[in-house]
């Protein structure tokens, strides 16, 4: 089965921060390989704006560098090469703004923000007075989008003052994980599993985004935000709410958004002995406190915690929500854990068994069904659990072994103009809302983050908080 790709009309797209990490390991390699799939048409122009004083030639010589390690096609590379071009520019400064807007269609504009969240709003305003703000135009905003509630709201207003909702992008790059798209299809393409989707069948869920490794060159960055504004507001969040929401009446971005809304409002505020904060502790090689260079830091690599959601179609069930840094393996996972058969027929022997759907993020994307058969051979009724497979790449063949990364996804749908993968003002600020108090409970109390081993699961507590309630984490597995 070979993807069909749709190719969109020329557009001008802005990178802010062209020279950045992210534009080199992410968003330019996904450009790259949307156009070598033909999605991208002539005449598009992909502009790289940053402080440094590049020229196009040596910009171009820069991402090619990044593009190294995707075994480029050389008329590819010189395809996508030739549709770069670089502006030098201070966000902060007046100048060079004119010169930005020379060549620009009136089709499609797009400036991505892969600066410093401090510039956001200094680029919404020069983007207006500089009149670069056309109705095509639209914004692509980056992660962290505030470290509070207040400072969520404050970024908004200034957006706002700028750009209409609709032109406002807030990404999240876990929403454009192919399988995070199939958790979608699974529960609202099928009969088979929407009758089941409620607190009567499922006895709680689980999600985990474990990482293998630990904060490397963002440890400034990570150790002023922690796993809890890092992780768990937005990508933890996201997931809860396309597990969780009711069928929005389309696949329409309002649809979508107001129906993953309902659910984080109808979160209830998280209890301080339902929620384990760790830190990876200094061993052989291998410490945060040595690695960010503070010995007293008390930021958290790890949270689990236990999250319910008031509705009527969640009353009763858990939700299992853990991340950390540092653990076993890199893994991320959701499991929906379905509630024993009410009756044995094969008596106590047999055990008992519960299906179990995952549906793994990464790596190796793909959902699997555990479901309960009979042992093969005589000698009586033995029950094992095995799962039923739907591996894409087994499903759909090899061509679709390695789906499109998530950001080709997402700024694809950034110029289509499709908002339904990302985040929208009212989303943001009501996560940050149910966030807020716990790091605030955290802060009044002076908690200090359990130490867990680097290599391990997690903290011991967080075993235990599944333990009381007679529960138990599935295995981290890569
Ligand atoms: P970076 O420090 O590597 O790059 C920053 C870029 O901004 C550089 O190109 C720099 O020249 C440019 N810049 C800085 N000040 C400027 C100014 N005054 N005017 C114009 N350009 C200026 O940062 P990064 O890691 O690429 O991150 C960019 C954004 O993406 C941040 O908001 C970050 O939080 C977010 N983000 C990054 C990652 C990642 O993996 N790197 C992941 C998620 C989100």
């Amino acid at each position: 089965m070979v993807s069909r790709v749709i190719p969109v009309d020329p557009f001008d797209l802005v990178v802010f921060g062209g020279t950045g990490d992210l534009a080199r390991r992410k968003i330019m390699p996904a450009l790259f390989r949307r156009c070598a799939a033909g999605q991208i048409p002539d005449g598009a122009r992909i502009i790289g704006v940053a402080r440094h004083g590049h020229d196009a030639e040596s910009y171009r010589a820069l991402i090619a560098e990044s593009l190294r390690g995707e075994g480029a096609d050389p008329c590819h590379l010189e395809g996508f090469l030739r549709r770069l071009e670089y502006q030098s520019l201070d966000a902060t400064r007046s100048e060079g703004w004119d010169g930005l807007g020379i060549g620009m269609g009136q089709g499609v504009r797009a400036f991505y923000f892969s600066v410093s969240p401090d510039l956001f709003g200094a680029l919404a305003e020069r983007l207006h007075a500089h009149g670069l703000v056309t109705p095509e135009a639209r914004i692509v905003v980056e992660k962290p989008f505030g470290h509070d509630l207040e400072s969520a709201r404050a970024l908004n207003r200034v957006l706002a003052a700028h750009f209409r909702e609709d032109q406002i992008y807030r990404i999240d790059h876990y929403l454009g994980k192919e399988t995070v798209q199939n958790l979608m299809a699974v529960r609202f393409g099928n009969m088979l599993f929407e009758p089941l989707w409620n607190s009567q069948y499922v006895d709680h869920i689980q999600i985990t985004v474990a990482e293998s490794v630990g904060v490397g060159a963002r440890g400034a960055y990570y150790d002023h935000a922690g796993a809890m504004r890092d992780m768990m507001q937005n990508h933890l969040m996201q997931l809860l709410c396309l597990i969780a929401m009711e069928p929005p009446a389309k696949f329409d971005p309002d649809a979508v958004r107001d129906e993953k809304l309902k659910v984080i409002r109808a979160l209830d505020a998280v209890k301080p002995h339902h929620i384990v904060r760790g830190q990876y502790a200094d061993g052989e090689g291998c410490g945060y406190r040595a690695e960010v260079g503070d010995p007293r830091t008390t930021t958290e690599t790890y949270v689990a915690l236990r999250a319910h959601i008031s509705n009527w179609r969640w009353a009763g069930t858990p939700f299992y929500l853990r991340t950390g840094k540092r653990l076993v393996a890199r893994s991320s996972v959701i499991n929906v854990m379905f509630k024993d058969a009410p009756h044995s027929i094969f008596g106590e022997e047999a055990g008992r068994h519960a299906n179990v759907l995952s549906i793994r993020l990464q790596p190796n994307e793909g959902i699997t069904l555990k479901v309960t058969i009979k042992e093969p051979g005589p000698g009586g009724m033995r029950l094992v659990d095995v799962p039923l497979d739907m591996s894409f790449a087994k499903a759909l063949g090899p061509e679709n072994q390695n789906p499109p990364d998530a950001y080709e996804r997402l700024i694809m749908d950034v110029i289509r103009g499709n908002q339904t993968l990302f985040m929208r003002g009212d989303e943001v600020e009501a996560a940050w809302a149910w966030t807020d108090p716990i790091i605030a409970g955290w802060q009044a109390r002076g908690d200090v983050p359990k130490p867990y081993e680097c290599g391990s699961t997690g903290p011991g507590d967080a075993e235990l908080l599944m333990k009381r309630d007679g529960r138990r984490w599935q295995g981290i597995n890569p």
